[in-house]
């Protein structure tokens, strides 16, 4: 970009102005470098010999093939932060999918007035036994990778594990989770605007757009008795790389985390669990903040590919995202039960 002139450049900058003024190259922010004291006793990573029994919950075969499928579909969209064409058919797919799998998308669309960018959020709710709900969310948009500053921010990206493996995992599952007797309502959600819109996270306040949104609609509607409660959530954000390493995020609920490190010895997957420890600022936060218990499954610490134009199909497999699948099937019954009233012919019956 730089060897072809200011002029180009400028012209780029311009035609990209949507892409936000962003200004310099850093990792996105986590926690890693911010010593967990003692006192946090959340932060602390889970007694992994103290797990509690889960039974794993067999995925069908195709689930990773089929997610696979879903992130090949939306990668070839190309580039999908808001107001790209990309942005625009990978919403329309999600829509398409979710009415094939017999739910009714729901979409909500805003323009935030300081930063004058049109987002959109969709969810789509399987019913269950209560009424209460377990989200099972991703993010859609993809990082914005043109006008930056810095030319090494700035190359093609299509964001394949980093937006598509949560959109192609999520995807997948709503049939099977359809067929499901599920407990909880689920409500699967995907979220625009979780990516910072500067190159860096900062203190966040230029992203998380989607969650921020999302999370105080569902309190005003709470308040107003139009909604039934979000008991927790389960995310999912980078799951499908082929050298597959999950982090146990440790902003993440302690008693989540040990349903998630649970589901994954239930599954034999452990191996690609928890193998490093670090707090990540991700869609999760907003629930965290009104005390919506919140798990982030983020293959974040040792991923090479994160923000790089290598985040590509080819560095994604069929048998991460099965795996990853299987393991949010096996934390399933353990959130119910930890989580959500069902009513019953006597009444209200809890697992709590
Ligand atoms: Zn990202």
């Amino acid at each position: 970009m730089a060897s072809k002139g200011p002029a180009l450049l400028l012209l780029v900058i311009a035609a990209t102005a949507a892409c936000f003024g962003a200004t310099l190259a850093t990792r996105r922010q986590t926690d890693a470098s911010i010593p967990q004291t003692p006192t946090d006793d959340n932060a602390l990573p889970v007694d992994r010999k103290a797990a509690r029994k889960l039974t794993a919950v067999p995925a069908p075969d195709w689930l990773g093939e089929r997610a696979f499928a879903h992130v090949k579909a939306v990668t070839a969209f190309g580039m999908r932060h808001p107001g790209t064409p990309g942005w625009s058919r990978q919403l329309d797919y999600i829509d398409t999918e979710l009415r094939k799998a017999g739910l009714t998308p729901v979409r909500d669309t805003w323009t935030d007035r300081k930063e004058r960018i049109t987002f959109t959020n969709l969810h789509a709710t399987i019913p269950g036994s209560s009424k209460e709900r377990i989200a099972l969310a991703c993010h859609h948009d993809t990082k914005c990778t043109q006008g930056h500053q810095d030319p090494e921010n700035n190359f093609h990206f299509v964001g394949a594990n980093d937006g598509g493996s949560g959109v192609g995992l999520l995807l997948a599952l709503a049939p099977v989770l359809q067929q499901r007797q599920n407990k909880a309502s689920i409500d699967l959600i995907f979220f625009d605007g979780e990516e910072s819109l500067d190159w860096r996270w900062g203190d966040g306040s230029r992203a998380l757009f989607g969650s921020r949104r999302f999370v105080k609609r569902h309190r005003d509607k709470l308040l107003l008795g139009e909604e039934p409660p979000i008991r927790a959530l389960v995310l999912l954000d980078m799951v499908g790389r082929t050298d597959l390493a999950i982090d146990e995020e440790t902003k993440s609920t302690r008693s989540m985390r040990e349903i998630l490190w649970a589901a994954a010895v239930a599954t034999g997957h452990q191996q690609h669990f928890f193998g490093t420890a670090q707090g990540a600022s991700d869609d999760h936060v907003p629930f965290l903040e009104v005390g919506i218990p919140s798990v982030d499954l983020i293959d974040l610490a040792s991923n090479p590919h994160w923000h790089k134009s290598t985040d590509t199909i080819e560095n994604m497999s069929a048998a991460s995202i099965q795996k990853v699948g299987e393991v949010v099937l096996t934390m399933l019954p353990a959130v119910e039960a930890d989580h959500v009233v069902v009513p019953t012919a006597g009444g209200l019956e809890s697992g709590r």
